[in-house]
């Protein structure tokens, strides 16, 4: 049951699409008609056959490039000429040290590193404390993932008083800030990703810098004014978390560890494996969304910025893992979108919302994914078109079949996506002028011709992996 909720069958995110995904699918024409453009350019610059073909693809694919990579380029073209960029980069260069999180962050790794082995060598850990260190990995990660980043900095869901608050506290257990400052950047990160100069941990600054680096100094991206969360600087509790963070901090790591430990009789095994150890560990599985899921994996939605998904990546980040989804479609709850990803952050939202603890869980319709990724489709079968061309004249007659394929596949997809289109204006209208009485044989209408629409996208999909096998391709993400 619960995986069939977070699948999302094919057409139950339709009433959403219809009065949510204005925006989307707006994206999805302009998109498309881009496409277009850049089909006809190719066309021509072949014709022409003056230009490199190197130079050629880097042109077509920043004709593509999707609305949310536009401020990152913008603000790339304007590193590239304005000169105050070399002020900023100055400014970098020179951060002061940040130290309470730079003293925390070098010194729990040594401490875990030094003390547990000799720990565990020396004392005899009882099965109940490795059940709380369990349980203690568990809520600490969790909270990160379904409180602080999916109910918090993206809105994904609403939830009952009891969730919220225990997934503050994991949170707060988890020591990555207030909710004030965990927010803030990562809404800075999604808005600027992978700029150097505004993106708090930018992927282009390397491993160290988004791993762990950007917040070991006071870099000037870092400084957060907090204007980008004004729904959170109303909410009581978490200026409550913010005011006393250090207290708070300390109260739920040794005060409710130790707690913990008396309980079942073993104070400092359990500081050390399910306080000390545990923090270690939910650290890095955290950075490691910031640093190796923006560097190794598979781009199967947008190639406009270095988010990648990783099925390996999500086990240690419980489902976050699948952050190329995530950085194209933020708003929904789920990370790994498909049934079978392995997402536990999702599967426990949709739980909960069984019980009415979760509501509202926000989802993007199966044919604006499915959309994504048939357009990723053509953009890896131009790169595939020249490459080859690039290498001379003498080009195989299956990679002039693929060519061919791929254009007229292109062309009926391209007319998909605008019935698409005014399918969605016709909706709007229909809603507009039908008496409310009628409206529920007006849905079904709908319902009807949406079905055909996101039929004829799983074909275009379909036909593209076929023309993928046929020149050897095996394209993952098709
Ligand atoms: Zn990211
Ligand atoms: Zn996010």
């Amino acid at each position: 049951m619960i995986a069939k909720t977070a699948m999302g069958l094919p057409l139950k995110g339709l009433r959403l699409a219809i009065k949510s995904s204005d925006t989307l699918i707006q994206t999805a024409g302009t998109q498309a008609l881009r496409f277009k453009t850049w089909f006809e350019e190719s066309k021509t610059n072949e014709n022409a056959s003056e230009q490199p073909a190197a130079t050629s693809t880097i042109n077509k694919l920043s004709t593509v490039d999707a609305g949310n990579s536009v401020s990152a380029q913008a603000s790339d073209s304007a590193a590239s000429v304005e000169a105050p960029i070399d002020i900023r980069e100055l400014e970098f260069k020179k951060a002061p040290i940040n130290w309470i999180p730079a003293t925390i962050l070098i010194s729990t790794p040594i401490a875990a590193a030094v003390i547990t082995p000799w720990y565990l060598f020396t004392h005899q850990v009882s099965a109940p404390v490795w059940g709380v260190f369990g349980a203690f990995m568990v809520w600490t990660g969790i909270s990160i993932t379904a409180g602080y980043h999916r109910l918090l900095a993206h809105r994904a869901y609403k939830a009952h008083p009891i969730v919220k608050n225990f997934l503050l506290l994991g949170s707060t257990l988890a020591v990555q800030g207030s909710a004030f400052d965990w927010v803030s950047g990562h809404r800075s990160h999604h808005r600027h990703v992978d700029d150097r100069m505004d993106d708090p941990y930018s992927a282009k600054r390397g491993f160290f810098f988004s791993h762990i680096g950007w917040m070991l100094k006071n870099y000037p991206s870092g400084k957060f004014d907090y204007k980008n969360i004004p729904d959170l600087t109303k909410d009581r509790t978490l200026q409550i978390q913010h005011k006393y963070y250090g207290l708070w901090v300390l109260a739920a790591n040794v005060g409710l560890v130790a707690a913990v430990g008396w309980l079942i009789g073993d104070v400092w095994g359990t500081l050390v494996l399910a306080g000390l150890l545990r923090l270690v560990l939910t650290h890095h599985f955290t950075f490691f969304i910031n640093s190796l899921c923006h560097m190794f994996g598979s781009r199967p939605y947008t190639d406009t910025n270095t988010a990648r998904d990783n099925f390996f990546l999500a086990i240690f980040t419980w489902g976050e893992g699948y952050h190329n989804y995530h950085h194209f479609f933020q708003y929904d709850y789920r990370n790994g979108v498909k049934w079978w990803q392995y997402d536990p952050t999702k599967w426990l939202i949709a739980g909960l919302s069984k019980f009415g603890l979760t509501t509202e869980l926000r989802t993007i319709d199966d044919t604006t994914i499915k959309h994504a990724e048939v357009q990723m489709q053509f953009k890896n079968a131009q790169n595939q078109i020249d490459t080859v061309n690039a290498g001379g004249l003498d080009i195989p007659h299956a990679m002039k079949n693929f060519q061919d394929r791929i254009k007229f596949e292109f062309e009926a997809f391209t007319q998909t996506v605008e019935e698409w289109q005014a399918l969605k204006a016709k909706a709007v209208e229909m809603k507009k002028t039908e008496f409310a009485d009628r409206l529920h044989e007006v849905d079904d209408k709908l319902k009807h011709e949406y079905a055909n629409i996101e039929q004829k996208i799983h074909e275009h999909n379909d036909n593209l992996k076929i023309a993928f096998r046929s020149i050897g391709y095996n394209n993952k993400a098709a």
